[in-house]
Parts: structure tokens; C-alpha cells; sequence
């Protein structure tokens, strides 16, 4: 990269932290690529963002993020295709979304130059990080804090903009078994629900622990006013097939308005699967299970794509799915795949290429 031709300040690394890494073997979140990047906001505006070698770094105690949690975040992930060449998967969403996510946590905006022209030099940085391979990726973690000294409760005028991204392996994960939250709550209305606000994840550790001590992986987020309407599954949204026809619930303050979901829902549409986009009830699903019509539920989400559901308990009775043929939840995961890997046509335009 000609510096000449960037507003970025850039140190490269001297050495890489490749060699150490076990690709066939990862454990997600251990290793991460050479470089990071840093843009710090301070007297009113971004500065030039910086891309260098991933390291510690110093903070004061008393920076508010420790403090009163300001805090938010993105997931997303780079793809190699069999020639080499590498993909995003519609990164100007998660763009759009952290923005949101930092107005709802009143951080300033970042501005979308920065964003992209940091992206786009580490993953050329990093390059070989990005294996290729089905179920291979580099994930890519932008995140904002609060960085300015002081515990007075009220919003930083200091914050620092990363991204720092990790080699991550396909999720061969086995179907999981879910419970449905009677007592504990995401979100609520007016609250935080719609951000990835970085305390959203740190308050479902708590009850997701208890459905572990219970068997269950995770939880399925209901409304928090009456537990009755079935929102999100565990950190990621959740589909419900009733015969042949796909539910899912509305985007709101409450549900996050996730890549995968709404990817998703366009494939589906458009290979004339019914998809309705409504509010759905415990009762609707119990019912369902009863009659024998509620064929798969199934989370979607950057990190595992499709995660299949075997099951749910809800008042201390486990209703298991049946096995069926050809399950939705495995043809949209490929179908999400073959565009994200370069393997089908992208008619939506989803696939963003980026230059190594
Ligand atoms: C990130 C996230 C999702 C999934 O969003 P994607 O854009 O598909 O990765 C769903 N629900 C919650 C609560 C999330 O934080």
C-alpha cells in the first residue's frame, strides 16, 4: 500500500504470530492477526486512524468503560475463496449498525472512509490469515470504548475505535438444546435490545450459566413484559418452521437486526419459501409441537451461521424436534455459504471484494 494514497498511520508489524497458530486445530479467540487498528476520538473529532502491530495497550483505571460500560461492538467475517480471492459479506451493514448501535451509548459516529479504508488495509496486512476452505474465515471484531480518565457518570470525551480480527474454524457445532426464558430478560422495551451494546452479553452470561446447570445450551429470549412472544436465541435470532412456512419475529427495541437473519429471509422469499415476519407466541409453538407441525427452529447469526435447535423446554417438559429431510436450517446455511465462499451467483449483491 502507498502511504502517499491513504489517511491512515501505518507501523507493520516486524514479525508474525503465524507460524504459531495450528489452523486445522483452532480454538476460536486465541490468535489473532498481526495487526489491529486504533483511532482514538478526542477534542470533538476522530483522529487519523492507525494501523499496527496486535498488542497490549495502557488505559487508566478510572476510563469510563470500566466503569459505566459504554461500550459497542461488531461481528463479521472475511472468506478465501478456491482462487485465492477475498470476500466480505455485506459489511456496510455492520458499518450502518455499530454507528447505531454507538448513537443508542452516546458515542460519536464513526466516520464509514475510516472504516472501510482500515478494513481493507488490514485484511491486505493479513492476508494469509484468511485460509480458504469451507467453514474458514478470518473474524473481524470492530469495537468501540470509553476511554477518558475519570468516574464522573456521564459520557466520555474520549473514545477509541479497534478492530482486531481472528482465524475461526467451521462451528460443527451439534444441534443444540434450548430453554425458554420465563424469569430472565435480554432487553426491554426502550432499553438497549436493538445495540450491540457489549453489557447486553455480559447480563445473559448469568441465566445462560443456569440453563447450562439444567443441559441446556441456551436461552431463548422472550419479551420481557410477559414472557409470551419468543425474540432472539441466545446471541443470535431465531427462525421457527411450521409445516413448510418460516417464522420469525420482528426487528424492534428489543430484537437485534441481524445480517443473518434478514439474508435469510431475502433467500427464502425468493425461492418461494413463505416467510412470515410476525410476532410469535410460546402457545403458537407449543401447539405446533403437539400437532406435529413444528418441524425446526433454528438460530442465525454471523458467528455460527445457522445454529440447529433439537429441542426446547419450556415449564419443565422437553419437547424434542423430529429429525426431517432436507431441514431448512442446513440448505440456508449453505445457501449463505456458497455466496459468502464465491461458489453461487450473488443476485443480491451481498459479496463485497476485497483487494490483497
Ligand atoms: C449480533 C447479534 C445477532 C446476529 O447478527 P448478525 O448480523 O447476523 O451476526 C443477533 N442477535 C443479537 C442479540 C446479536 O448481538
Amino acid at each position: 500500500m502507498n502511504p502517499e494514497n491513504t489517511s491512515l498511520e501505518i507501523t507493520k508489524a516486524t514479525s508474525s504470530a503465524i507460524g504459531e497458530v495450528d489452523f486445522d486445530n483452532l480454538t476460536f479467540g486465541k490468535y489473532y492477526a498481526d495487526h489491529m487498528m486504533v483511532c482514538d476520538y478526542k477534542d470533538g473529532k476522530w483522529q487519523t486512524p492507525k494501523i499496527m502491530p496486535y498488542g497490549p495497550m495502557e488505559m487508566q483505571p478510572s476510563a469510563k468503560v470500566f466503569h459505566y460500560g459504554q461500550a459497542v461492538f461488531e461481528g463479521m467475517k472475511a472468506f478465501k475463496d478456491d482462487d485465492g480471492k477475498v470476500w466480505l459479506f455485506r459489511p456496510e451493514q455492520n458499518f450502518e449498525r455499530i454507528n447505531k448501535s454507538s448513537k443508542r451509548m452516546a458515542i460519536p459516529e464513526f466516520p464509514k472512509e475510516y472504516f472501510f479504508e482500515a478494513l481493507k488495509t488490514l485484511l491486505k496486512f493479513d492476508s494469509k490469515w484468511i485460509k480458504s476452505g469451507d467453514g474458514n474465515s478470518l473474524y473481524i471484531r470492530p469495537f468501540v470504548i470509553a476511554t477518558e480518565a475519570g468516574v464522573s457518570a456521564s459520557p466520555s470525551n474520549a473514545y477509541r475505535f479497534m478492530i482486531i480480527c481472528c482465524p475461526a474454524k467451521a462451528y460443527y457445532s451439534s444441534p443444540v438444546k434450548v430453554t425458554i426464558a420465563q424469569e430472565y430478560s435480554r432487553s426491554a422495551d426502550g432499553g438497549v435490545g436493538y445495540a450491540k451494546a457489549a453489557g447486553n452479553y455480559g447480563a445473559q452470561f448469568y441465566p445462560t450459566n443456569l440453563a447450562k446447570e439444567k443441559g441446556y445450551q441456551q436461552v431463548i429470549w422472550t419479551d420481557a413484559n410477559s414472557h409470551e412472544y419468543l425474540e432472539e436465541a441466545g446471541t443470535m435470532n431465531v427462525f421457527f418452521r411450521i409445516n413448510d412456512k418460516l417464522i420469525t419475529a420482528p426487528i424492534s427495541d428489543r430484537i437485534l437486526d441481524g445480517i443473518t437473519r434478514k439474508s435469510i429471509i431475502a433467500l427464502a422469499e425468493k425461492e418461494g419459501v413463505e416467510v412470515e415476519v410476525r410476532r410469535i407466541k410460546v402457545a403458537e409453538i407449543l401447539e405446533a409441537a403437539k400437532n406435529n407441525e413444528l418441524k425446526e427452529m433454528f438460530g442465525a447469526g454471523t458467528a455460527a451461521t445457522v445454529a440447529q435447535i433439537s429441542g426446547f423446554e419450556f415449564d419443565g417438559t422437553y419437547h424434542e424436534l423430529p429429525q426431517v429431510e432436507n431441514p431448512y436450517s442446513v440448505h440456508f446455511k449453505k445457501a449463505l455459504q456458497d455466496i459468502q465462499y464465491n461458489r453461487a451467483e450473488d443476485p443480491f449483491g451481498w459479496r463485497y471484494a476485497v483487494d490483497i
